[in-house]
C-alpha cells in the first residue's frame, strides 16, 4: 500500500507538526526493533502502559526514519528533516487510516471471534480456500488493537477474499475492530468462561464480541452455546428494527434442527467423519483428527465453504487434507551447536516476517542461516515480492540464505544483488537432503521457514538434536507476561533487575537472558562468574551483577565486563589488589550489605574498611544493596521492616563518602508484591518470572513459564497381587493399567514423589506414581483414564499442573523443583 503523507495527515484528522516533503508511505511501524524499510516506514509512537513511542523517535530517525505520527509535542530541532503528524490519540490514528484502507475494496471479508479457535479456523479456511481466491489473512494471531490494523493494511486490488480474527479485553474495543475488519461474513467460534477475559458475565461477553457483526450479510455459529443463540437473536430484532434490513443465520448444531444439522460424528483410527443435513441432503465429510475442538473448528469451516458454494467434491478432498496449524515458533537445540527455529507450515510475507523478527532476537550466534521455501502469494508482482524479501533478509543481518523452489531459483539473482554473505539454492528440500553432508552447519541459529507442500520437516530432522523424548518446554510469551504484570506494580522510575541464576531457575540461559534483554529489563544477575561468562558469549550487552565471585575468577570478571557483588572486606580486598596490579580505576561493582539474611555482606562493623575504600577510584559503585529473610510471610513484616530501617542507616553513611549516585535495592520477588514501600531505585525479579507466586499475594494472574513433559515407553497390564518397581513397593490391590513414563530421579523428578505422593497429567486425568521412582524411569497407575497410548505425552508440571502443587507434593519449594531439572532434559523454547 502506497498513500501519500499529505493525504493520511487529513485521514487520520491530524495536524502537520512539521513538515519537509510529501513522502510515499508503504509501511506501518508500531515496534521500532521490527524495522526494516526507513524511508517509507511511517512511525506511530503508541503510548503502552511502561513504554511510550515517543522514546523512540530520535533512535529511529537515526536510522532513517523520517516520517511520525505523534501525541505530544516533538522536539523538532533533533529531527530536522521528518515529517511529523500530531493527532490526539496515535492509537486511533492507526486504526482511522486502517479503516478507511479497507474501505477502498469491496470483496467478501470474512471476520472470526470466539473464546477458543479463532487462529485455527482462520488458518483452515486459508487452506481450504487458497486455491480458489487470493487471500489476505491475519498473520499469526494478529488479533488486537494494533494487530488488526496491520493485518489489513497490505490489503490491495488482486485481493479477492479477506480472513481476519478479532479478539478483546475490555468492552468497547470490539467496536473499534469492526471499523476496521468491516466483515461481510461472521464467524462466532464459542464462548469460554467470562471471568478469564475481565467481563462481568458470558452475557455480557457475548453482546460485546457481537459488535463485529453489526453490519455482516451472513453469520456463522454453533446454536448449541444457549447464550451465543440468544445474542444473535437479539443482534437479528436489532437488525429488522433499525430498518438495516437483516442478515442471512447460517448455524449448526448437533442436538436441533439448524442450517447444518449434525447427523453423526465418528472417530476412528486418527479421523473423523462427520455427516448432517443441509438443504435436505444428507453431505458428509472426513478430517485428519479426531479432537472435539478440531471436530468444532472443522464444522465451521465446512458452513463457511457450503455458504460459498465450494463443490461438494471439492470440499471433501480439501477437508481429508486439513493440517496442523503451527500456532507458535519454537527453538531447539540442533547438531553442532546450532539453534534451530522450525517454521515449516507457511510462507507468505507477513508471517515470514514474524519468523525474522524471531530470529534477530536471537544473539547466542553471530551467524543466522534462512533455509526459505518460495513464498506463495499469488497476486503479486514475482520481482517486487522476492526483492522484498530480500532486502529484510539483508536488514536483518542474515548471514546465509538457503533457498528451496523453482521460484527461488528463478530469482537468484535478485538475492545475489543484496549483500547476504551465502548463498545456496535448491529446486526441492529432497535436494537440500541429498547435499545435506557437504554443507557445514556449526554455531549458528537457523529458521527454516517455508509451505508444507515443500516438506521442510525433512530437513528439521536433519538439523534438529535426537534426545530422549523428555522436554522442559519454555513459553517466553509467559515470561514476558510475567515480567510485565511485576514492571505494573512498579513506579515508573524504579529499575529491575532479573535473576538469572542458576540457568535462569532451570529455564535457559543466554535463551532467556535474550528475551529479559529485548522485553528491556534494566539489570541481570547471575551467581557465579562462569554463567555471566555464557551469557555474554551467547550476545547479552546488558550489565550484570555476579552475586558470588571469587578470586580465581577476577580476570575473567574484567575480561567479559561482568560486575562482582563485593560482600566481605577480605573479597574487597583482594578485588582492589587486583585491580590495582591490573592498573584498571573505576571499575563498576555492587556492594552488599548484612541486615538479617546473614549469608553475604557487610556487617554494620566492617563498615569503616568498605567506606576506606570506597574513598579511592579503584572502584565505581553501582549499586549498594541487601537481601530480604523472610520478605513473603507476613509473621516476620515486623523483621522486615527491621531489615529496611538497617539498610537504610548503613546507606546513608556509604552516601557520604561517595560523590556520586548509585541504586540502592532490597526487594526480591515476594518483596515487591508484599512490600511496595520497599522498591527504592531497584528490584530482584526471580522465581515470579517463572510465574510463581511467592508469598501467595494473588495479586497478579501468572503464567506458567516452564512445562516438564515425558512420554510413556509402554503400557502393562498387571493383576491383583503383582508388585510395581524396586524393593516391590507398589502393590497392586486391583486390575490395573501401569505406564512407564521416560523420566526419572536423574532427572530432577524426585525421588520423594514415589507410591503415590506424586501424580501426572495424563489426558486430562492425575494418575498416581505407583512404586519407587528409579534412575529414569517412572511408573504411573493410569487404571480408568480412557484412550492412553504408548508414546502419548504426560505432562510433570506445568501449564496442566501448577509447579508448586508438585513442589509441594514432594515436600520441597517450587524453587528447588525447577532449579533440579538436569541438563539431560531438553529445553524447547517457544512463542506464540
Ligand atoms: C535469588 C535472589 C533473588 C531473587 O529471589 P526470588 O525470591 O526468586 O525473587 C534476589 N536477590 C538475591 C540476592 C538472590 O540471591
Amino acid at each position: 500500500m502506497k498513500y501519500h503523507l499529505e493525504d493520511i495527515v487529513a485521514i487520520v484528522k491530524g495536524k502537520l507538526l512539521q513538515q519537509h516533503g510529501n513522502a510515499l508511505i508503504e509501511q506501518l511501524l508500531t515496534d521500532s526493533r521490527k524495522l526494516i524499510f526507513p524511508d517509507t516506514s511511517l512511525f506511530f509512537a503508541i503510548k503502552g502502559p511502561r513504554r511510550d513511542g515517543h522514546s523512540f523517535l530520535e533512535p529511529l530517525y537515526e536510522k532513517g526514519v523520517r516520517n511520525f505520527v505523534v501525541s505530544e509535542p516533538a522536539d523538532t530541532a533533533l529531527l530536522p528533516e521528518a515529517n511529523i503528524i500530531q493527532v490526539k490519540d496515535v492509537l486511533q490514528a492507526l486504526q482511522l487510516l486502517a479503516a478507511h484502507h479497507r474501505k477502498q475494496f469491496s470483496i467478501p471479508v470474512i471476520g472470526i471471534t470466539g473464546s477458543n479457535g479463532k487462529t485455527i479456523v482462520k488458518e483452515w479456511l486459508n487452506q481450504l480456500l487458497e486455491e480458489q481466491y487470493t487471500i489476505i489473512r491475519s498473520p499469526r494471531s494478529y488479533n488486537s488493537q494494533i494487530g488488526v490494523p496491520l493485518s489489513v493494511w497490505p490489503m490491495n486490488d488482486t485481493h479477492e477474499l479477506g480472513i481476519f480474527e478479532a479478539g478483546i479485553s475490555q468492552s468497547g474495543e470490539m467496536d473499534r475492530l469492526q471499523k476496521i475488519i468491516q466483515p461481510t461474513i461472521g464467524i462466532f467460534t464459542n464462548i469460554g468462561e467470562a471471568h478469564s477475559e475481565g467481563f462481568l458475565n458470558l452475557r455480557q461477553k457475548v453482546n460485546e464480541k457481537l459488535w463485529l457483526f453489526t453490519h455482516v450479510k451472513t453469520l456463522i455459529y454453533c446454536k448449541d452455546a444457549p447464550e451465543i443463540n440468544e445474542g444473535v437473536a437479539t443482534l437479528w430484532q436489532q437488525f429488522n428494527k433499525g430498518g438495516k434490513g437483516s442478515f442471512e443465520i447460517f448455524n449448526w448444531s448437533t442436538v436441533t434442527e439448524a442450517t447444518v444439522q449434525v447427523l453423526t460424528v465418528f472417530k476412528d483410527n486418527g479421523a473423523t467423519l462427520i455427516t448432517a443435513l443441509y438443504k435436505e441432503q444428507t453431505i458428509s465429510i472426513t478430517i485428519p483428527f479426531t479432537d472435539d475442538a478440531s471436530v468444532e473448528n472443522a464444522i465451521h469451516c465446512w458452513c463457511v465453504l457450503l455458504h460459498l458454494e465450494v463443490m461438494p467434491a471439492v470440499i471433501a478432498q480439501k477437508m481429508l487434507q486439513l493440517g496442523p496449524v503451527a500456532m507458535r515458533l519454537e527453538m531447539k537445540k540442533g547438531i553442532n551447536n546450532c539453534s534451530v527455529i522450525n517454521d515449516s507450515y507457511s510462507a507468505d510475507l507477513s508471517s515470514f516476517n514474524i519468523a525474522l523478527d524471531f530470529l534477530s532476537q536471537q544473539r547466542q550466534h553471530a551467524r543466522k542461516t534462512v533455509i526459505l521455501s518460495d513464498i506463495l502469494q499469488s497476486g503479486r508482482n514475482e520481482k517486487e515480492l522476492y526483492k522484498e524479501v530480500a532486502q529484510a533478509l539483508q536488514q536483518r543481518g542474515v548471514t546465509r540464505l538457503i533457498g528451496i523452489g523453482d521460484k527461488m531459483m528463478q530469482h537468484q539473482a535478485i538475492f545475489r544483488l543484496a549483500t547476504i554473505p551465502e548463498l545456496a539454492f535448491y529446486p526441492t528440500a529432497d535436494a537440500l537432503r541429498h547435499d545435506f553432508s557437504h554443507i557445514p552447519f556449526r554455531d549458528e541459529t537457523i529458521l527454516l521457514k517455508g509451505a508444507r507442500v515443500f516438506e521442510l520437516e525433512q530437513i528439521d530432522r536433519l538439523l534438529e538434536q535426537k534426545v530422549h523424548q523428555t522436554v522442559l518446554e519454555i513459553d517466553l510469551n509467559a515470561l514476558a507476561h510475567n515480567l510485565k504484570q511485576y514492571q505494573q506494580l512498579l513506579k515508573p522510575s524504579t529499575r529491575l533487575m532479573a535473576m538469572v541464576k542458576a540457568f535462569s531457575y532451570g529455564s535457559g540461559s543466554y535463551e532467556i537472558a535474550n528475551a529479559l534483554q529485548f522485553h528491556k529489563v534494566d539489570y541481570l544477575a547471575v551467581a557465579y562468574a562462569d554463567e555471566g561468562v555464557e551469557l555474554r558469549k551467547g550476545g547479552i550487552n546488558l550489565p550484570i551483577m555476579v552475586m558470588n565471585a571469587d578470586e580465581s575468577g577476577f580476570d575473567v570478571l574484567v575480561q567479559y565486563n561482568l560486575e562482582p557483588d563485593l560482600y566481605s572486606p577480605g573479597l574487597l580486598q583482594a578485588f582492589e589488589t587486583f585491580l590495582k596490579r591490573e592498573g584498571i580505576r573505576r571499575f563498576p561493582v555492587h556492594i552488599e550489605l548484612e541486615t538479617g539474611m546473614n549469608r553475604l555482606g557487610f556487617s554494620p562493623a566492617e563498615l569503616p574498611v568498605l567506606l576506606e575504600a570506597l574513598k579511592g577510584d579503584t572502584f565505581t559503585v553501582k549499586s549498594v544493596f541487601s537481601h530480604l529473610a523472610a520478605s513473603e510471610e507476613k509473621q516476620h513484616d515486623a523483621f522486615t521492616q527491621q531489615q529496611a530501617a538497617m539498610f537504610h542507616s548503613m546507606v546513608e553513611a556509604i552516601q557520604e563518602v561517595l560523590s556520586y549516585p548509585f541504586l540502592r535495592h532490597i526487594a526480591n520477588t515476594a518483596g515487591i508484591a508484599r512490600h511496595p514501600d520497599l522498591q527504592l531505585d531497584m528490584v530482584r525479579l526471580g522465581i515470579g518470572l517463572y510465574g510463581i507466586d511467592s508469598g501467595d499475594t494473588h495479586k497478579l494472574e501468572l503464567k506458567e513459564v516452564s512445562t516438564l513433559i515425558a512420554t510413556i515407553a509402554q503400557i502393562k497390564q498387571l493383576k491383583e497381587g503383582e508388585t510395581v518397581s524396586y524393593g516391590r513397593k507398589g502393590v497392586v490391590n486391583r486390575d490395573t493399567r501401569v505406564a512407564t513414563v521416560r523420566i526419572g530421579y536423574a532427572d530432577g523428578y524426585p525421588r520423594n514423589l514415589s507410591n503415590g505422593a506424586g501424580k501426572m497429567w495424563v489426558k486430562g486425568m492425575l494418575a498416581p506414581v505407583i512404586g519407587t521412582v528409579c534412575m529414569d524411569m517412572v511408573m504411573i497407575d493410569i487404571t480408568g483414564i480412557p484412550h492412553v497410548q504408548e508414546g502419548d505425552e504426560v505432562v510433570l508440571f506445568g501449564r496442566e499442573l501448577p509447579v508448586s502443587q508438585v513442589a509441594h507434593w514432594a515436600q520441597t519449594i517450587p524453587y528447588e523443583m525447577l532449579t533440579g531439572i538436569s541438563q539431560r532434559v531438553k529445553r524447547v523454547y517457544f512463542e506464540e
